[in-house]
């Protein structure tokens, strides 16, 4: 059983974005410029676009935090937004997602110029995705592909069952390993909340991409010997033992299921650097092309 190890992974593909962001800036360019946008003050948010900002600290980008309280209007943020739009010195700005209940999340996203949508959801990208066209891949997909791809793992012809269809992975995900690509060529099977026989499904599965948000939901029966697991949950879960009152937990069994498993992700540690690194690589991409 190989452990695929998100934050080595991250690290190494953060040193080769510094050292590009080091040769466009000894060649007089402007280093790339990536914002966060971050309405009101939900704990995980604020944990989640810290840390993305300090990634980019990290690779010599120019980042900027934008705080707004949950109170601002619908109206309020579009106008931040088609200010960002405007801004020749960014590259390519996110913003943190749920939204407070008052703002419709899809008018902010459709407000987004695609050049700009370093997190890929804007239709214009998911569109090119879905074409195999030159787009920004959403973040956690992609850096699933990527940590796929440099640990050399072998997807083509394999069935692949992906649990959840949101969005921002299971659809996106499904969609990346069906095409005709390194990653990719699986025959895939996208499963939700109203699939039937779902345990059965997974153990007919060679790589199972669990991302419902459930801890601790894929269990060992439910997978065959030699399958490939990723794990894309993270729940905090109440823990007094820990300073942060908190621990993180994954939708995967990961003390049951690993041993069953050819290569499984561990969480933390595994799914969320390589999130946050294809956030960077995008916002990389953004300022070559329309920088
Ligand atoms: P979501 O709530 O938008 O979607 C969950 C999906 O799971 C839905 O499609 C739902 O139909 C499906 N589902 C729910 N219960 C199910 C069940 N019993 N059986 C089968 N399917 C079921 O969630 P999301 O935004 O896709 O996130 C999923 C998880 O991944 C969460 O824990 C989230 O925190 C985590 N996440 C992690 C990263 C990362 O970087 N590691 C990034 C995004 C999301």
């Amino acid at each position: 059983m190989t452990i695929l190890d998100g934050l080595a992974t991250s690290k190494q593909i953060k040193h080769e974005i510094a050292f590009s962001v080091t040769e466009m800036v000894s060649s007089g360019s402007r280093p790339p410029h990536l914002a966060a946008v971050l309405v009101g003050d939900d704990g995980a948010s604020l944990t989640y676009v810290t840390s993305k900002v300090k990634s980019c600290e990290e690779v010599g980008f120019r980042s900027t935090l934008i705080r707004r309280n949950s109170t601002i209007t619908e109206n309020e943020l579009l106008a931040l937004i088609a200010n960002l739009n405007n801004d020749a010195e960014l590259d390519g700005y996110i913003i943190q997602l749920p939204l407070p209940s008052h703002i419709n999340e899809k008018n902010v996203l459709l407000a987004v110029d695609p050049r700009k949508d370093v997190d890929g959801f804007h239709p214009e990208n998911v569109g090119r995705m879905v074409l195999g066209l030159p787009c920004y891949l959403p973040a956690t997909p992609g850096g699933i592909l990527e940590l796929l791809k440099r640990y050399d793992v072998q997807t083509e012809g394999k069935h692949c069952v992906v649990i959840g269809r949101s969005h921002i992975v299971g659809l996106p995900m499904s969609i990346l390993l069906q095409r005709n690509a390194n990653p990719g060529n699986c025959t895939v099977t996208i499963t939700h909340s109203k699939t039937k026989g779902l345990e059965e499904i997974c153990r007919n599965a060679d790589i199972i991409i669990a991302a419902l948000g459930r801890p601790e939901f894929l269990k060992a029966e439910m997978v065959k010997e030699g399958a490939i697991v990723i794990d894309v949950g993270i729940t905090r879960i109440p823990d007094d033992t820990k300073k942060s009152g908190f621990r993180l937990a994954g939708d995967v069994d990961f003390t049951a299921v690993a041993p069953k498993c050819s290569f499984i992700t561990p969480v933390p540690g595994g799914v969320g650097p390589m999130t946050i690194v294809t956030l960077l690589s995008n916002t990389l991409q953004a300022r070559v092309l329309h920088g």
